[in-house]
């Protein structure tokens, strides 16, 4: 289908975008375009005005930053996927980043895109999730940061406001002891997560003393499997932890899979990653 008729303007700076996106009730940020057109496209978005910030160079880098390591909101999933500083300190965004779609997707989609969509079918947010990661939102009055765990609200919706743009990722330096693991299951190859869980663990004498737990598509937001979290903390196996991972989600029903199927993956998946996070 064709896009609804909408304006377009290039931001020059951050600032300059800010000023776009209050300039109009429903204007919208363009970025690497990979969900935002295919929506305008079915008409589920209709922007009249669309503030291009795909070329501002300066959103785009990944950093350290103290105990953390901050990626540019606009940096591009290939970028986010070879970045050496992730590949050393918090290796599963980066191999995540390299799961999704195919080249072309990851060359076009960037992570900030990728965070403020809300799709809960994305494959960053439950990483981002289960490492507790930190968004800086940034509006004409500065920045606020804003955890994961407040960030995903609903089906497309985040805390970010209408006015506000999302400035900067910060994830977590891993220490030697984190194992890590994001295990994900695809009807096609290259495609969205049927389900996927990501698993951040602190290993301790061969076992798992502690793990968060993130799920992509188990409900209307990313998810923690605190019920399997709380399990593992509490000295469960990883069989018996992973049998409780789908507790306290709403998976939907869809062409891909039933509801019940999704729990039944996320189970088989949430033990993959454990062992994996645990063997890592
Ligand atoms: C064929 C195909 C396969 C895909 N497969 C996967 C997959 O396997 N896994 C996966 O996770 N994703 C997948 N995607 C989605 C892909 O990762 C997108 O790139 C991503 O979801 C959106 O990033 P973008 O930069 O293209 O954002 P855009 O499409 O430009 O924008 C998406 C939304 O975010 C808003 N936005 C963008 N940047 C900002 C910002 N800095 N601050 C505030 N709001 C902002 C826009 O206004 C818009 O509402 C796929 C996409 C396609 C087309």
């Amino acid at each position: 289908m064709i896009p609804a008729s909408f304006d377009y303007e290039v931001a020059e700076s951050p600032e300059h975008a800010l000023e776009l996106l209050g300039s109009r009730e429903d204007a919208k940020l363009l970025a690497g375009g990979h969900s935002l057109l295919p929506a305008m496209k079915l008409r589920i978005a209709r922007p009249s005005l669309l503030v291009d910030v795909g070329r501002l160079d300066g959103l785009s880098y990944v950093r350290e930053a103290g105990d953390q390591i901050a990626i540019g909101a606009l940096t591009r999933h290939k970028d986010v996927h070879e970045a050496q500083l992730l590949r050393q300190h918090c290796p599963i965004v980066s191999f995540t980043a390299g799961q999704i779609g195919d080249p072309q997707v990851r060359h076009r989609g960037t992570i900030g895109g990728s965070i403020a969509h809300g799709d809960p079918a994305s494959d960053l947010p439950a990483v981002l999730l289960a490492l507790g990661a930190d968004m800086v939102v940034r509006g004409k009055a500065g920045e606020r940061t804003v955890s994961a765990a407040d960030f995903f609200t609903g089906v497309f919706q985040t805390a970010i406001g209408p006015d506000e743009l999302l400035a900067e990722v910060r994830v977590p330096k891993l220490g030697s002891s984190t194992g890590w693991s994001y295990v994900k299951t695809a009807r096609r190859a290259q495609d969205w997560a049927t389900v996927a869980v990501a698993a951040v663990v602190e290993r301790s004498n061969g076992s798992i003393g502690r793990a968060s737990i993130g799920l992509t598509n188990m409900g209307a937001t990313p998810l923690r499997a605190s019920a399997a979290e709380a399990a593992i903390a509490g000295g469960a196996s990883i069989e018996d932890a992973a049998a409780q991972i789908a507790e306290g989600t709403d998976p939907p029903s869809d062409l891909s899979a039933s509801g019940e199927f999704r729990r039944h993956l996320a189970e088989v998946l949430g033990k993959r990653a454990l062992n994996e996070a645990l063997g890592s």
